[in-house]
């Protein structure tokens, strides 16, 4: 290929060409899926419009364009073994794609796919090569149609034309739900590039796994929806979804060998060679990490970006791992101190164009990375020491496989990630036990009380309900995009019963004492979302003759709400007609915790940095909680400063400017998104402060109409959640004035003790506290003077022993000072001789001090091994150098008889 086009060019092109094409550009979605909870990492450009195929979404175009940023490093799809040791698979990749929902077909998918490629960027047609789908069970039929429309495109080879079966050419989104063929378009690089050639069973060809055919792109035509493992309906709209694979087309358009030698990459590479001091011949010698730290340096950053810091589980587990691996991979090239800031600043530099989120995060990724290098490298070092260790171990014995619980104690003391820790085994062809592994991380995650990384929805049930959705949509008054949702306006609202639901079975009527779940036409019962959690309320009928309370508000499946709860009085059927009632007070409560939530966000951003991004919320009735990124505790003037902030606005009394608006527009605006929400082309917006909003984001929630409504707000606690991430927890409205009213009786319960006024509170407090201070200072003088007295009374008794002085004293309450002070007066006193000091403090606990006479020291006598012996004989432990010792015990009866024979000990 000789066009020289950057790869920021061949994204432009790519997108330019398809909306020349009537196609609309829409912006990758975030790294984290928004509402698809069974996924950890946005891994195909088609996760954001996974709605749209299942018919619950609809969006207002029916051709889209974007590149998306994906991830493939955990769960179905995961590449990690496979990124370093090839050229083509990268953890964070972009892809391109082209969609159809429901307009054009494969006709057209394939004639634009060939005209891009070897029209516009002149790709060798005699190097292309598709495949086709056809079943090798005989049971679908085969993709015929997309076959003839290749042979169609001017100056395809028909050879080139292939079929495959259900691995390669038949896509499913899952077990049930809309699926299609597929056909990919493969590259042959050359039969230099086939990696197989020493293998006698390698037969060189597309899908035979060498390196020889790069795929490319692949077509994905959905046109069955299977609703059961052996039965596919046709869809009554067909849609494409294509995915291109970016680096590899940037890696054939510049004609070079690998996807790190394009120019997206290779300023990576560079950047690492320099720092390592490595000519490029030995670089190319030893490219696999080179190729670690590059990719791994990319999706860490980008990750960042997108809100994931590295933390213990979860999204939080892979941004650590991968930083650490990078780290790991950079010591192999002799980059021992952090260095993965100085690789993100090359991905700024290359990719904040396209993705603007980069440059807006840059120095939280470079901070978070630094940190989380600095912090593995504490823990590396003694980690792979213990590696080594359980290496021998497993070699003496001759075993092939590490213990999963080991692996786990090796992350969880020394910080040594799973994968890392199979790096280094793979490296000494041994293997860990990973199911060993996860069980223990689970077990330990249950341990410590943390969380499940993932809620309820989308669970068990997601299945039964959506089965039960559709069937509702055919059958019931449901409108066909699902139940009518509006938690803004309705608060109580008349509706019918269009479904029922009792031990996970439909049915047609619940009756009193029971729990159950009603599903309603239209509701005004918020569902949690975005940290606000739903509204509880009654649903009636009959005037109150019949009433269920509802206990949880779940959307279990696309389409339809649950109200789930407890039939109090009566009984409800289907297609009842009732009133559903949402507890006002309680959502009053809720709505002030969240527009504070709104407030307190701008307020942190304010006082602390534009760093600070939300990691989480909880909008509950009782408290708000919200996470954000920062690494260190807030002072107390912070956290003063942040709540002073807050009342402030509060008091300004703003008005709330909510607006539904587009997303690109809303975005152009400043307004804050939530990472790891999923937002439509349309979204909701909610601002604060005319001109210029001091805080703007993107929210469905529900909130006041103006701020004064809130009350006041009081910051409960401030706390770490995580690594890098702070806690916030606070109240409003009802709870603060709760929490104020309480406090001001227990100040007023103090001020009555101390018998002042609340204003002398203080002052008289630091009064009595210096009292207190001068009268154990009294305590003490009088305390030494009478130890002093016994101490006197102690030396007239003093024992000789071949002319040695042996002093012994029990006293009672003393200090340590005290017998200290007692030590030196002995040596001063007796030119040769030893003293024993024991001071009683409370029951059970004797102090000891011994001290011996320089000559005597001399002599081989030693007040740390008579301690030593003492101590252990009245039940403790005790020691310290010849001259003076200091022990301790609990055994009085036995010291007073260790002080009558003391003459023994010596
Ligand atoms: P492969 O078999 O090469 O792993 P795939 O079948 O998993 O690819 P798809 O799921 O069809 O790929 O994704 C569409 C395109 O995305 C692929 O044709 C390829 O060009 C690209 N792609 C897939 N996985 C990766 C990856 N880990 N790194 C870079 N590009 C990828
Ligand atoms: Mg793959």
């Amino acid at each position: 290929m000789s066009r020289s086009l950057s790869g920021n060019q061949i994204r432009q092109e790519f997108i330019d060409f398809f909306k020349e094409k009537g196609h609309q550009f829409v912006p990758s979605s975030s790294l984290v899926p928004g509402s698809d909870q069974t996924l950890l990492f946005t891994n195909a450009g088609m996760v954001q419009f996974k709605d749209v195929f299942l018919g619950t979404d609809k969006r207002n175009y029916t051709r889209a364009v974007n590149s998306q940023k994906c991830m493939r490093v955990a769960g179905k799809h995961n590449d990690l073994d496979d990124v370093g040791r090839d050229d083509l698979h990268h953890t964070f990749f972009e892809m391109l794609g082209n969609w159809s929902f429901g307009d054009y077909y494969k006709k057209e998918a394939i004639a634009w796919a060939w005209e891009l490629l070897t029209h516009k960027w002149g790709l060798d047609k005699s190097r292309i090569w598709v495949t086709c789908f056809k079943d090798e069970k005989g049971q679908i039929e085969a993709d015929q149609e997309a076959a003839d429309n290749w042979q169609l495109q001017p100056g395809i080879n028909s050879d080139h034309i292939l079929f495959f079966g259900r691995k390669d050419n038949f896509w499913e989104m899952a077990d049930t739900g809309p699926c299609g063929p597929c056909s990919e378009i493969h590259f042959d690089k050359g039969l230099e590039y086939c990696d197989k050639q020493n293998d006698p069973k390698h037969r060189c060809g597309v899908n035979s796994d060498c390196h020889r055919y790069l795929e490319l792109w692949n077509l994905v035509f959905i046109q069955y929806n299977r609703t059961s493992p052996i039965k596919l309906e046709p869809l009554p709209s067909k849609h494409v979804d294509t995915g291109m694979g970016f680096e590899r087309i940037v890696s054939v358009i510049q004609g070079v060998d690998s996807n790190y030698r394009t120019d997206l990459l290779l300023p990576l590479i560079e950047m690492v060679r320099q720092l390592s001091g490595q000519s490029e011949k030995e670089r190319d010698e030893n490219f696999t990490p080179y190729r670690v730290v590059a990719d791994h340096a990319r999706a860490a950053s980008f990750l960042i970006a997108d809100g994931v810091v590295p933390g213990n589980v979860g999204r939080n587990y892979i941004c650590r791992m991968i930083i650490r691996r990078a780290s790991r991979f950079g010591s192999k090239l002799g980059l021992n101190e952090p260095f993965l800031g100085k690789i993100a600043e090359k991905v700024i530099e290359q990719y904040s164009l396209a993705y603007p989120e980069l440059e807006k995060n840059h120095k939280t990724i470079i901070d978070n990375l630094t940190r989380e290098e600095e912090r593995f490298q504490t823990t590396v070092e003694s980690g792979l020491a213990y590696l080594e260790d359980a290496i021998l171990a497993l070699n003496s014995k001759g075993i092939t496989q590490l213990n999963g619980k080991l692996a786990f104690d090796l992350y969880a003391t020394h910080g040594l990630p799973l994968e890392i820790t199979r790096d280094v085994l793979r490296e000494k062809n041994l293997e860990v036990d990973q199911e060993g592994f996860y069980n223990a991380m689970e077990e330990h995650r249950i341990n410590s009380g943390a969380g499940k990384e993932f809620g309820p929805q989308g669970g068990e049930d997601a299945e039964f309900y959506s089965t039960l959705g559709d069937q509702l949509r055919k059958t019931s008054r449901l409108e066909n995009k699902g139940v009518q949702y509006d938690p803004y306006t309705l608060s109580t609202t008349e509706s019918e019963i269009v479904g029922l639901v009792f031990e996970q079975e439909s049915v047609k009527q619940i009756s009193e004492g029971q729990k159950a779940g009603i599903m309603l036409s239209k509701t005004g019962f918020y569902i949690e979302s975005g940290g606000q959690v739903s509204d509880l309320g009654l649903i009636n009928s009959e005037k109150g003759k019949n009433v269920f309370e509802v206990e949880e508000v779940r959307k279990p499946a696309p389409g339809i709400i649950v109200h789930f709860g407890k039939v109090r009085k009566g009984k409800f059927s289907v297609n009842d007609m009732v009133t559903a009632e949402v507890d006002q007070k309680r959502r009053q409560d809720i709505t002030r915790n969240h527009t504070a939530t709104h407030l307190l966000h701008a307020q942190l951003r304010k006082v602390l940095g534009e760093h600070v991004r939300q990691a989480g919320s909880l909008v509950a009735p009782d408290r708000l909680r919200f996470d954000f990124t920062h690494p260190d505790a807030l002072s107390s003037e912070e956290i003063h400063q942040v709540e002073d902030g807050v009342n402030q606005e509060v008091l300004n009394n703003y008005t709330l400017t909510i607006a539904q608006k587009k997303l690109s527009q809303a975005l152009d605006e400043g307004a804050m998104a939530l990472f790891g929400e999923k937002y439509g082309e349309e979204v909701r917006t909610i601002s604060l402060g005319g001109g210029k909003p001091f805080s703007y984001e993107l929210c469905s929630g529900t909130h006041v109409n103006e701020t004064s409504e809130i009350g006041s707000f009081f910051i409960t606690s401030e706390a770490s959640a995580a690594a890098g991430i702070r806690r916030i927890e606070a109240v409003t409205g009802r709870k603060a004035y709760g929490l104020m009213s309480m406090r001001l009786q227990q100040l007023s319960a103090i001020k009555n003790l101390f018998k002042c006024s609340l204003d002398e509170i203080v002052s008289t407090s630091e009064k009595i506290l210096a009292e207190k201070g001068h009268l154990l200072k009294e305590l003490a003088k009088f305390g030494s003077i009478a130890a002093k007295n016994e101490y006197q009374a102690a030396k007239s008794r003093a024992l000789i022993l071949d002319g040695k002085s042996v002093v012994t004293l029990l006293l009672k309450d003393s200090s340590i000072d005290t017998m200290r002070e007692l030590a030196d007066s002995f040596r001063q006193d007796f030119s040769s001789g030893i003293a024993v000091i024991a001071n009683m403090v409370g029951p059970g606990n004797i102090q000891l001090i011994s001290t011996v006479t320089d000559d005597l020291v001399k002599k081989g006598i030693s007040a740390g091994i008579l301690i030593k012996k003492i101590s252990g004989e009245i039940g403790g432990s005790g020691g310290g150098r010849p001259q003076l010792a200091q022990g301790g015990g609990t055994n009085l009866p036995k010291l007073k008889e260790i002080f009558e024979n003391i003459h023994k000990y010596l």
